[in-house]
């Protein structure tokens, strides 16, 4: 007689299928049994576990395997929707993580933990926004531009990725409004996912707004249970609109007809831990599976999306002009190879943000680090202070009083002696966020400063809070690391300082010149309408770029040819190192306290990961050899075959595990990493 089994995700790391067997009470008649997406509660090991019942084939094993009964049924119908499932289970096949993590990492705590589910909570009290009438405002007239792109955004049906290139301040969110109206008119969701939580509020009062339905937003910093309520109403199709950050793109949508993924470029949509997956990409074969429309937009697309368009791939679509009809400011560059730094702010640069302040304009002073200095340096012998745990220097934070470091946290506080010669001659050398607030504070105690970064941003609402403030210009100076690069949009924003290009130019990794070009691109598109001339007139917003390297190649590139050409010239250097978007690759990478573990792991994998397609190349330290105490080394797996790949990769994972130094280290593997670090 066979058995009746099931194979069961459950939260465990490690890659094997676990079959349950159904006890007859629960498949008899009266019983409609067990269908995949029920939570289950099983045991394993001593504990008792909840799972979620899969659809995979059920091998059985041979005579003698004993297989344990499931305990409880915990969902009278699947929890989670079959369309879902399936997204999950192909999540875990494609990034080669365990599917019962997956459907964890899907799933909000109280959920995950077996909560049963009310028998009417589906009829819950709409948690978000409902709907307000804009008051006096319809929605403004679209532009020439926008309407050419509305039209074509809505020509044709079914699935389809456009990517919607546009400067900041073209346009772009009025036309995800516009879809989004079609779409709550046919009682259809939206998800909307971007790259950073400081976002969502902006966009979700916008679309809240605008729509007369209900608004919720998902993130990390909402807590468990307010994010299984609004988890519950998306499966409900009570809740319409979705703001989220990555794992929004996990939601169990009831009818979900359109995703826009804002900032597509951003690699915040990557996951760097655990399930290493890409929202944006999971987000377009989700579309796929459901035939829905994506939109991609961004004013400087990934590499990825835009060697997509250019294939044909995806439908490109252009703003290339601001609503308001001000022109996106030229960067003027400035060497400050021969002049005197005050911390790091050369005497032109404060001059041409005097004469903006002064003329009533707001400014913008971009600084990529955030604490005080980068390097405590002794004047004396030239010792630096470095982190204990990593191969990375202390960040000085003048205002905690402590040195910290950016890699695992660790602190200590500031030596009054140097760690070698005990020297007192200790000097801040660089800058970061606090020193540019602090020279700029002294240099315009008249005006109102405020410094944004994440250590300033640490309480809820402060962020909201400040924004208001900018918005209403009580605030003139703004300090900032890339949290303010990122989407917002400041009408009055006039100047833009970028402190020093430099760190960008030489990042280590393959992808650093892309980012510095979307960087900059970025901030500079912050500054819009200048300063009034005084006749009702404005003045064109202004950007200064300081850098020490103002010859450098691909710098010159970005500012002759723009954001298009820097990335013609990357693509085509990608495409001779066959690397992405012109190559695949996955890292396969292990740390240890010791190296010769880490090393010893991947030698006994490398002879696996045999394939003719795949070029294995290591094993090598990671660019950070050292943090948080373990040492790091990596595999490079590249391949022109993405199936290829695919395949060698779900060969061999499931096997790493066996390896004989596989207890002494830890492993991991990132298909399609964001960097190599
Ligand atoms: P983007 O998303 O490209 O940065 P937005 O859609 O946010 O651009 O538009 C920038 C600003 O211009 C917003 O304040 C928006 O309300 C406004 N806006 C957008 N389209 C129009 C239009 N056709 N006419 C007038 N104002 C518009
Ligand atoms: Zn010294
Ligand atoms: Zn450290």
């Amino acid at each position: 007689m066979s058995l009746n089994l099931v194979a069961v995700g459950v939260d465990t790391p490690l890659y094997r299928q676990f079959d349950y067997l159904v006890p007859n009470s629960m498949s008899d008649g009266a019983n409609p049994g067990l269908v995949p997406g029920m939570r289950v509660r099983v045991p394993f090991g001593r504990r008792r576990i909840v799972g979620v019942v899969l659809e995979k084939p059920r091998r059985e094993r041979g005579a003698g395997h004993v297989y344990k009964p499931i305990e409880e049924v915990l969902d009278a119908e699947p929890l989670l929707p079959g369309d879902l499932l399936q997204l999950l289970c192909w999540t875990a096949d494609y990034y080669q993580h365990p599917i019962g993590e997956v459907i964890a990492a899907a799933l909000p705590g109280p959920l995950r933990q077996g909560t049963k589910l009310r028998p009417r909570s589906a009829k819950m009290a709409a948690t978000s926004r409902a709907a307000r009438p804009e008051l006096g405002e319809g929605p403004p007239r679209l532009t020439e531009e926008q309407n050419a792109a509305l039209n074509a955004l809505a020509a044709g049906s079914g699935f389809g990725v456009s990517l919607l290139q546009g400067v900041t301040g073209s346009g772009k969110t009025e036309l995800y409004l516009r879809r989004a109206e079609d779409c709550v008119a046919r009682d259809e969701q939206v998800l909307v996912l971007c790259p950073e939580i400081g976002l969502t509020p902006q966009l979700l009062e916008r679309f809240a707004a605008r729509l007369g339905a209900s608004v919720a937003s998902y993130h990390s910093g909402m807590t468990e249970a307010e994010r299984a309520h609004t988890w519950l109403g998306v499966r409900s199709g009570e809740i319409k609109i979705i703001v989220g950050t990555r794992s929004a793109v996990f939601l169990p949508f009831a009818r979900l007809g359109l995703i826009v993924v804002d900032e597509e470029h951003d690699t915040s949509f990557k996951q760097q831990e655990g399930l290493r997956y890409h929202a944006r990409d999971v987000a377009i074969l989700r579309a796929q599976k459901l035939g829905v429309p994506v939109i991609l937009g961004s004013a400087t697309p990934s590499l990825e999306s835009l060697a997509n368009a250019q294939a044909g791939r995806y439908r490109h679509l252009r703003l290339m002009q601001r609503v308001n009809a001000s022109a996106v400011p030229k960067v003027q560059v400035l060497d400050i190879r021969a002049l005197e730094l005050t911390h790091g702010l050369s005497e032109p640069l404060l001059e041409r943000l005097s004469a903006n302040l002064e003329s009533g304009g707001q400014a913008l002073l971009f600084i990529n680090r955030r604490g005080y200095a980068p390097v405590l340096w002794c004047g004396t012998c030239g010792w630096t202070a470095v982190c204990r745990h990593c191969d990375v220097r202390m960040t000085l934070h003048r205002s905690r009083r402590l040195l910290l470091c950016h890699q695992c946290g660790s602190e200590k506080p500031v030596p009054a002696r140097c760690g070698e010669c005990g020297g007192t001659e200790l000097l801040p050398v660089g800058e970061g966020t606090e020193r540019i607030e602090d020279a700029l504070t002294a240099r315009f105690p008249q005006y109102r400063l405020e410094r944004f970064d994440s250590d300033r941003m640490r309480k809820r609402g402060e962020w909201t809070r400040l924004l208001a403030d900018v918005r209403s210009k009580k605030i003139r100076i703004l300090v900032g690391t890339q949290m303010l690069a990122k989407g917002h949009d400041f009408a009055d924003l006039s100047f833009v300082g970028i402190v020093n290009a430099d760190q960008a130019l030489f990042g280590a990794d393959f992808r650093a010149i892309e980012r510095m070009g979307q960087l900059l691109t970025q901030v500079s598109g912050r500054a819009g309408r200048g300063p009034s001339t005084g006749s009702g007139q404005t003045r064109p917003g202004e950007v200064i770029l300081q850098t020490r390297e103002p010859q450098h190649a691909a710098l010159q590139k970005l500012l002759r040819e723009g954001y298009d050409g820097l990335v013609q010239q990357l693509l085509a250097e990608r495409k001779g190192a066959g690397l992405p978007p012109h190559g695949y690759l996955a890292l396969l990478r292990a740390d240890a306290l010791q190296e010769p573990a880490a090393k010893q792991f991947l030698f006994e994998a490398k002879p696996l990961l045999k394939s003719e397609r795949v070029t294995v190349l290591g094993p090598a330290p990671a660019p950070m050899a050292r943090r948080a105490g373990r040492c790091r080394v990596h595999l490079l797996l590249q391949s022109t075959s993405r199936g290829a790949l695919q395949k060698l990769l779900t060969d061999v994972v499931p096997m790493l595990d066996e390896l004989p130094t596989a207890r002494k280290v830890r492993w991991s593997i990132d298909v399609d990493p964001a960097d190599l670090f």
